[in-house]
C-alpha cells in the first residue's frame, strides 16, 4: 500500500478508555485519529422500548464468540461510538483504597496493584468532573479519600426507594446514594424509563461519547472515523515499534501510520487484536495477553413484599457496602450490592420466556430489584484466545463462595426488613459487561504485558487503555477507574512522548 495516511496518535476506538484518553490528549494539539468499529447510535422508538431491547435484542451485535466448551454464543458486547458505556448503568464508583493492596479470600488472593489508591486519587476527581458525576460523600462506610467533592448532588430517590432506604437502615445496613452519571430530568423528558441497559441516544446519560468523545472532538486536531474496524497492528522490522494499524474503513482495507498507538477496544477485543496481529501475539513476551480474564460474579436479587407496590421508574439510586471489606463478622470480604435499573415485566420476560408477561408484571410491581456483585480473581487459565477469526472466551469463574455468601447475607437482611420472598439468579456467561484483566499492568515484564502507565513493556509506542489493564476486578463497576487511569496515562504521554 503506497503512502499510508500518517497521524501522531491512533486511538483504537471511542469507548470508555479510548474516548477519555482522547479528551486527555486533545489539548496537546497532536493529530489524533480515532478509529471506531461501530456507528453512532441514533434515536428511535426502540431506544426506549423494553421489549425491543431485552426480548428482541435489537441493539445486540451480530456476532458470535465461542465459550470454553466450544459452544457459540451471542455476547452482550456492544459496538457503537461510545462502546459499552452507551448501554451502561452509569454507576461511577471508585475502587476502594483497600482494592489496591492484595486481598485474601477463601478461594485465593488478589495480587494488588503496582501503585496505591493515592496515586489514582486526583485522577478519579478529574474523571468525576468529566463525567458530571452526581453523588454525596460521607454515607458509604467504605468510601476512600476524596480530595474534591462530587460535581453535582445525588440523583434523588423516588418515594418508593426512599422507603426502601429506611427499611434497610432499620435492619442495620448503611445504604448510600450511588454516584451516577445521569442528568435525570433530561433522561425522563425523552421517556419515563430506567437507563440501566437502555441505549443512550444523547438524552442525558454521561457516557464515553457524550462526555469524553465530545470534549475531544471540540478540538480541531481530533477526528473520529465510524465503521472503522482495526484488523491488526503493524510492526517495524525491529519488532519493537508499532508503525500503525491496518483497518477496514467503509469496506476498504487501509493502512494508517502513527507515532503512538493507543489500543482501547475492550478487554476481549484488545486481547484478541494483540493475539491476531502477529504469531505469538504483540506485547506478549510474558505470555499473559488474553489471560487473567475477569468479569465479576453477579446475581439479580428480587425482594418481594406482596403488601407494598414499587412504583419507581428508574429505581437505581442506592448502594450497600456493608459486606464489602468483610463478611460482617470479620471474615473475608463478600462484595457490593446496588439497585438495578427498574426491572419490569417485559424485562423479566427476556430471562423467563416461559412465564406469561402479565404474571411477571404483577410480580415486578411488588419487587425491588438488586444487583449483587463480588470480585472475580485473576486466573491465568481464564482466557481469551483467537482461532482463525473466531474469538474464544474461556471464562473460569472464581471466588464463587464469596458471592454465595453475599447473596445469603443480603437475603437474611431483606427478610428481616419485611420482604418475605427473595429470589436470586446469577447473570449468565453471555453477559461480559464487566470484562477486564486480559492485558494487565504490573511492575514485572515477566508477569504483565503493560507497565504501570499502560505502556507495553515490549513496544515503547503502544499503550492499552481500557478494561484490559485492570490487574484486579474489585467488586465495583469498572468505568470510573478506567477513565481515571486514562486521564493519568494521557498526562504521562503528553509529558514524556509528545514533547
Ligand atoms: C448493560 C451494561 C451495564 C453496565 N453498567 C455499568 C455501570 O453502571 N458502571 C460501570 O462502571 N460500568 C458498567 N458497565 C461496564 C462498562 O460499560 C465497561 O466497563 C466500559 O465501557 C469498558 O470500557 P472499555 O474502554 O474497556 O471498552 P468499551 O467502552 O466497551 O469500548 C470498546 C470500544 O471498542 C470498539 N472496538 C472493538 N473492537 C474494535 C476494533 N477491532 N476496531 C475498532 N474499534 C473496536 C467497540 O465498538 C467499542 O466502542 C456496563 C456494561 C453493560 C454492557
Amino acid at each position: 500500500m503506497a503512502n499510508p495516511e500518517t497521524v501522531d496518535i491512533v486511538i483504537i476506538d471511542s469507548g470508555m478508555g479510548g474516548a477519555t484518553c482522547a479528551a486527555g490528549l486533545a489539548p496537546t494539539g497532536a493529530r489524533i485519529l480515532i478509529l471506531e468499529r461501530g456507528a453512532r447510535l441514533r434515536d428511535s422508538a426502540d431506544a426506549r422500548e423494553a421489549r425491543a431491547i431485552f426480548q428482541r435484542g435489537v441493539f445486540r451485535p451480530q456476532e458470535t464468540w465461542l465459550d470454553g466448551a466450544g459452544q457459540a454464543c451471542n455476547p452482550g458486547n456492544y459496538y457503537y461510538v461510545g462502546g459499552n458505556s452507551k448501554l451502561y448503568g452509569a454507576v461511577l464508583l471508585r475502587y476502594r483504597a483497600e482494592d489496591f493492596a492484595p486481598i485474601a479470600y477463601r478461594e485465593g488472593a488478589t495480587p494488588g496493584w503496582p501503585f496505591p489508591y493515592e496515586e489514582l486519587e486526583p485522577w478519579y476527581g478529574l474523571a468525576e468532573k468529566l463525567y458530571n458525576v452526581r453523588g454525596a460523600l460521607g454515607l458509604d462506610p467504605t468510601e476512600p479519600k476524596h480530595s474534591v467533592p462530587y460535581p453535582y448532588a445525588p440523583v434523588p430517590d423516588e418515594p418508593a426507594i426512599a422507603k426502601v432506604r429506611e427499611r434497610l437502615k432499620r435492619v442495620g445496613l448503611r445504604p448510600f446514594p450511588l454516584p451516577l452519571g445521569i442528568d435525570i430530568e433530561k433522561w425522563l423528558a425523552r421517556a419515563k424509563t430506567p437507563w440501566d441497559a437502555f441505549p443512550d441516544t444523547g438524552t442525558g446519560k454521561m457516557d464515553a461519547e457524550t462526555c469524553g468523545l465530545n470534549k475531544a472532538l471540540a478540538h480541531g486536531n481530533v477526528e473520529l472515523r465510524e465503521n472503522a474496524r482495526v484488523e491488526r497492528l503493524l510492526m517495524g522490522p525491529d519488532v519493537k515499534r508499532i508503525t500503525g494499524v491496518e483497518a477496514t474503513i467503509a469496506g476498504e482495507r487501509t493502512a494508517i501510520s502513527a507515532r503512538l498507538v493507543i489500543l482501547a477496544a475492550g478487554a476481549v477485543n484488545s486481547a484478541a487484536l494483540l493475539l491476531a496481529s502477529r504469531d505469538g501475539g504483540v506485547a506478549n513476551r510474558s505470555d499473559t495477553v488474553g489471560r487473567h480474564f475477569m468479569n465479576h460474579n453477579c446475581s439479580a436479587v428480587l425482594a418481594i413484599d406482596p403488601r407494598s407496590v414499587n412504583d419507581s421508574v428508574y429505581q437505581k439510586t442506592l448502594g450497600v457496602n456493608d459486606f464489602y471489606l468483610d463478611d460482617g463478622h470479620g471474615g473475608p470480604p463478600l462484595g457490593n450490592i446496588q439497585l438495578l435499573g427498574r426491572v419490569t415485566g417485559p424485562i423479566l420476560k427476556s430471562s423467563i420466556p416461559m412465564a406469561p408477561e402479565w404474571a411477571l408484571t404483577l410480580m415486578s410491581r411488588r419487587s425491588v430489584d438488586w444487583y449483587a456483585m463480588s470480585e472475580d480473581l485473576p486466573n491465568p487459565d481464564s482466557r481469551v484466545t483467537v482461532e482463525g477469526e473466531q474469538i474464544r472466551l474461556d471464562w473460569k469463574r472464581s471466588n464463587w463462595s464469596a458471592h454465595d455468601g453475599l447473596v445469603k447475607a443480603f437475603r437474611q437482611r431483606l427478610r428481616a426488613a419485611g420482604y418475605p420472598i427473595v429470589l436470586s439468579k446469577p447473570f449468565d456467561r453471555r453477559t461480559p459487561s464487566h470484562q477486564c484483566g486480559t492485558v494487565r499492568i504490573g511492575s514485572d515484564p515477566a508477569t504483565s504485558p503493560l507497565d504501570p502507565y499502560c505502556r507495553a513493556w515490549d513496544h515503547p509506542n503502544l499503550f492499552v487503555i481500557d478494561a484490559s489493564f485492570l490487574p484486579t476486578s474489585a467488586a465495583v463497576n469498572p468505568s470510573l477507574t478506567i477513565a481515571a487511569q486514562a486521564l493519568r496515562v494521557s498526562d504521562h504521554i503528553a509529558k514524556t512522548d509528545l514533547r
